[in-house]
């Protein structure tokens, strides 16, 4: 394993164990849960990762090859797309029902998606209304994640790297096409 790896892995495990403990300090039953995927279905730019998070999300795409067809035709609609809102090319087509398995790529999704409704930016939420709403008061005492810390630890995994951040849309026509 890379020493990027190993630390994109470290970063993962403590974003969990913030959800967990967000989880644990809520006396009702937090709103993000299995099945929900609102914020999928409209996010604000096409993602911009690090090559350490794409790493992790090809190996996950790998793994669903049956999935591949889709996801192709979905990232080449979003071709010269700059903002959103857009749905993301690795949710599961709408089918009408409950969708247990929504992100077919959940194991290596990218950090942002770890941490949205969990983590605040100077003290703003980054989440959907929901969560607002779930904590409006706030009585439920939730420790929010710091967001820039997160990006400060993806911005140092970049240091090796070439390029940095980039779209999904791109790191995917040259791994996948
Ligand atoms: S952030 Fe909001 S829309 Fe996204 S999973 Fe949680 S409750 Fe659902
Ligand atoms: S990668 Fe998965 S969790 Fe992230 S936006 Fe796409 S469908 Fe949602």
């Amino acid at each position: 394993m890379t020493e990027r790896r190993a630390r994109l892995d470290v970063l993962y495990t403590s974003i969990d164990a913030r959800v967990a403990a967000t989880h644990a300090a809520s006396t009702d039953p937090w709103p993000c849960t299995v099945g929900c995927d609102v914020c999928c279905h409209k996010l604000s730019k096409i993602p911009e990762i690090t090559d350490a998070e794409w790493d992790v999300l090809a190996a996950a795409i790998a793994r669903v090859p049956a999935n591949h067809e889709l996801f192709a035709a979905r990232i080449a609609a979003l071709e010269g797309v700059e903002f959103g809102p857009v749905v993301c090319p690795f949710l599961a087509p709408e089918d009408g029902v409950a969708r247990p398995g929504s992100c077919l790529v959940y194991d290596g999704r990218p950090a942002a998606c770890r941490t949205y409704g969990y983590y605040a930016e100077r003290g703003d939420l980054l989440g959907c209304a929901t969560i607002l709403a779930h904590d409006e008061d706030g009585a439920a005492g939730i420790l929010w994640g710091n967001q820039l810390a997160v990006d400060r630890e993806l911005d140092a995994l970049c240091i090796d790297s070439s390029e940095g951040r980039r779209s999904i849309v791109d790191r995917f026509q040259e791994q996948f096409r």
